[in-house]
């Protein structure tokens, strides 16, 4: 898993031409709070989905989930991604429907690690409250750390495959992605498909991009 997230990094940064190092958020394209890239490939019946996007947009936080309030937090973001058919919108003739997803982000790995030793936690859970003074300093001197030491950005990434019965009938895609993650501001679409390439940079005003 990791691997591959590394992979797909090295491969995006290269192909903008834009090595970055990580704190430099406000680089074109490698990290930028509000902006996220989506790339969209039509080969036969299939049509896959690339989203990479800050966490933030989605979110709202990047660090590690702390607290039970994170964890509803990041369950609801993952919760509303895998429903992707409202996220994002084909032209309906195309007879497009969603097969396949996959979703990796730093803050998905952690919270699948908490339901691994979901009850080991609620012991922990209950040994921080006795010290929860002292835990909770402890704790914050860590996030200063990490912020200044490394980057505290974290990215989600989602692979999405539709499978569309009339490929030749897909004239546009749309985001409702944008009424449901109000700071994610705008979007970079790539989209390659049997007319050829389309690109545009799409905002909750500007939801569509033509495919034709
Ligand atoms: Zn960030």
């Amino acid at each position: 898993m990791r691997r591959t997230l590394l992979a797909l990094s090295i491969a995006l940064f290269s192909s903008q031409g834009a090595f970055a190092e990580d704190h430099q958020h406000a680089s074109l394209g490698a990290h930028e709070h509000g902006v996220a890239s989506l790339n969209l490939v039509v080969d036969g019946n299939l049509v896959s989905l690339e989203l990479d996007s800050p966490a933030a947009n989605l979110v709202g936080f990047e660090h590690t989930p702390g607290t039970d309030e994170d964890r509803a937090t990041v369950a609801r973001v993952k919760a509303a991604l895998e429903q992707a058919d409202t996220l994002f919108s084909f032209t309906p003739a195309a007879g497009c429907t969603l097969q396949q997803i996959e979703l990796e982000s730093p803050l998905f790995a952690a919270d699948e690690h908490e339901h691994e030793h979901e009850h080991e936690h609620e012991h922990e859970h209950e040994r921080h409250d006795d010290h929860a003074h002292g835990e909770h300093e402890q704790h914050d001197d860590h996030d200063d750390h990490h912020d200044h030491e490394h980057s505290a950005h974290a990215d989600i990434e989602g692979r999405f495959g539709f499978n569309c019965s009339s490929p030749e009938r897909l004239e546009a895609l749309t985001l409702p992605l944008f009424n449901s993650f109000p700071a994610m501001q705008r979007i970079q679409v790539q989209a390659i498909t049997t007319s050829g390439q389309h690109g545009a940079v799409l905002t909750a005003d500007q939801p569509t991009l033509s495919l034709d």
